[in-house]
């Protein structure tokens, strides 16, 4: 038996065409979704993940605007940016791209972008209304690998689902998200006893860990689904290439479903990205309540 490969960059194709229409019904309403994107300093990473980003905006029809600040900005300069986006009638989505330099505390700039704005959902309003059920603008990864598993499962309702790693920005919001879904939900972390045990109990591995390929085939029960939400960088046989948290050629034999990396959960973390945009714009026009 070998996994069905679940085609991230299809499903996201998906979310940006639906996202496109909604920009469009918005157009010849006069309310253009605009999205404003915050970068301090140099890392390479970031300036690439913002650049995808700025052209995904771009291909939906949602307006960007880039602000980019030296890395030596302070606190108080970058808060002030900030607080001109809050205050801009015409800016509907506002995106802090994370590392930020180590001066910075990242969570008061984050806690500074008005929640409604907030479209990486990280702001606490919007974390505290995750684990309440309020609906409210959820962070996008997260949000991304519900639709997959959605599309591959149907109800997930009564399912266990593991999720490994606990960061604010994947693992918890990620098991807030299937606990909503009525999924038994276990988090793991590195202080785990017998995390791999644990793992192959589950219908649903989510692996977001930042380890190449630590999940292999004995931490997955046959024919369960995996989402691996891991990108990193390796350098091997002389190449530098992607790898996700889990082995994926020791797992493909196992699950009955798994996310490639890259081309698995990475395009639908920016899909959604679009669609909280215009999720904010519509909320912000009194359209819905997110
Ligand atoms: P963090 O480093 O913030 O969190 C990693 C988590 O993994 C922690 O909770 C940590 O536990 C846990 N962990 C570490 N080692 C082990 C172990 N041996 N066993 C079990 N758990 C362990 O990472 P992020 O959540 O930010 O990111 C995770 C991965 O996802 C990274 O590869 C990142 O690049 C990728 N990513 C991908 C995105 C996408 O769009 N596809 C978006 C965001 C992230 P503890 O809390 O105890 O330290």
């Amino acid at each position: 038996m070998s996994a069905r490969l679940i085609d991230g960059k299809a499903a996201a194709a998906r979310v940006l065409t639906e996202v496109a229409t909604q920009v469009e019904r918005l157009k010849a309403q006069g309310i253009e979704p605009a999205l404003a994107v915050v970068l301090v300093g140099d890392d390479p990473a970031s300036h690439v993940y913002v650049r995808n980003k700025v052209r995904s905006a771009g291909e939906t029809g949602i307006r960007s605007l880039e602000r980019r600040l030296p890395a030596e900005t302070s606190a108080e300069a970058l808060l002030a940016v900030i607080a001109e986006l809050n205050a801009d009638p015409l800016v509907n989505g506002i995106l802090v791209q994370l590392p930020l330099p180590g001066h910075i505390d990242e969570t008061r700039v984050l806690q500074a972008i008005d929640p409604h704005k907030d479209v990486d959902g990280f702001h606490s309003e919007n974390v505290g209304g995750l684990s309440q059920g309020r609906p409210v603008l959820t962070p996008c990864t997260p949000a991304g690998c519900m639709r997959l598993l959605r599309d591959t499962l149907g109800d997930l309702s009564g399912k266990h689902a593991v999720v490994i790693g606990r960061s604010n920005i994947v693992g918890k919001p990620m098991a807030a998200l299937l606990l909503a879904a009525n999924c038994t939900v276990s988090v793991l972390h590195s202080r785990s006893r017998d995390a791999q045990a644990l793992s192959r109990q589950a219908d649903i591995v989510v692996a977001a860990i930042g380890r190449p390929r630590m999940i292999g085939a004995d931490w997955i029960k046959p024919g369960a689904v995996v989402i691996d939400v891991g990108i990193n960088r390796i350098e091997e046989d002389g190449r530098n290439r992607l790898v996700g948290d889990v082995d994926f050629d020791a797992v493909l034999p196992v699950a009955s479903a798994i996310t490639p990396v890259p081309g698995g959960v990475g395009p639908m973390t920016i899909a959604l990205l679009m669609h909280n945009t215009v999720t904010a714009a519509r909320q912000q026009h009194g359209q819905e309540s997110v």
